[in-house]
């Protein structure tokens, strides 16, 4: 079990523990130092990896881990908990969350988890997502006819879809190639330290997203690439013909840029016009429509406001 494993899972065990409310009491209310709290969760958490942990504990516990289900006293108990977890992947939080009716307020610096099978979830530089359950419906894209490397997979839904998209492209001559589908934890771990390789650590946190806060976790997200510009993921792929295809018409099919142009600031990534996530079609043409960006269209869609 790696690290950041261990950190999720013990951030999982604390959330799951204040479900039970006596629990949450003697560890939240009760006047004992921090310190001995910290080693309380910390014992559980030894005694856990201690034994076998099955695939379906983990599950349980990622599936029911909503970040729509944090109440006002879990966040408070999150304010009050300084966890003794240090790993390159995960920040714990430092500041206190405040609560108003109808909106939370996230902290930028603050650690979530969102639901592992909502393709609406939140996830960026500042959220990550617990998927240590995985998905049930990851399909492999070339069973599907598309174009890409042998492993290359998707949830099921976004997969049919990106199969009528490829098709309906493919009936205007234009061929595509998809470079990157779901990854895991591992998978992103081995992209940033490609990007990191080559460009160095600074620029390559804009060029891809640490383990646990990438989209390509959430098994909708696909990288789409042209042979017209020669598969490059480089500044040529804004003149293709695929590019103003891509715009006019990934809607219909459910899929929504990512990260455009103009909001290189607020999302912390480069401009990336080959990233498109699956919401549907319906979200797909309101986001087009409004032209607003997908992760402020998630915050307003969770009730999250974000302040610094
Ligand atoms: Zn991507």
């Amino acid at each position: 079990m790696k690290l950041y494993q261990i950190a999720l899972l013990a951030e999982s065990i604390i959330i799951y523990l204040m479900k039970f409310p006596s629990l949450t009491k003697f560890l939240v209310l009760i006047d004992i130092p921090l310190l001995l709290k910290g080693l309380i969760i910390i014992g559980i958490l030894l005694i856990l990896i201690a034994y076998p942990i099955n695939s379906s504990l983990t599950k349980i516990l990622s599936n029911n881990l909503g970040l729509k289900e944090i109440t006002n006293q879990q966040l408070v108990f999150k304010s009050n908990f300084e966890p003794n977890i240090s790993t390159d992947n995960i920040s714990p939080q430092t500041s206190k969350p405040e609560v108003a009716l109808g909106c939370i307020f996230v902290s930028s610096k603050s650690l979530f988890f969102s639901n592992t099978n909502d393709i609406l979830a939140v996830i960026n530089k500042n959220i990550s997502l617990n998927i240590i359950g995985g998905y049930d419906d990851l399909v492999y894209l070339r069973d599907f006819g598309i174009d890409t490397n042998e492993f290359t997979r998707l949830r099921l839904e976004p997969a049919k879809k990106l199969k009528q998209l490829v098709n309906a492209a493919k009936q205007e001559l234009i061929p595509i190639f998809i470079s990157s589908g779901y990854r895991t934890y591992d998978d992103q771990s081995g992209t940033l330290e490609y990007w990191e390789a080559l460009a160095g650590k600074v620029t390559a946190s804009r060029y891809a997203a640490k383990p646990g806060h990438s989209e390509h976790h959430l098994g909708t997200t696909v990288d789409i690439l042209t042979y017209e510009n020669g598969l490059k993921l480089l500044p040529s792929y804004e003149h293709t013909k695929l590019r103003k295809w891509l715009k006019d018409n990934a809607h219909i099919y459910g899929f929504v840029e990512s990260y455009p142009n103009y909001a290189t600031s607020i999302t912390g990534y480069t401009y990336e016009p080959w990233h498109y996530s699956y919401v549907g079609e319906e979200i797909a043409l309101k986001i087009k429509r409004e032209n607003i960006l997908l992760q402020d269209y998630l915050y307003q869609l969770h009730g999250y406001c974000l302040v610094e």
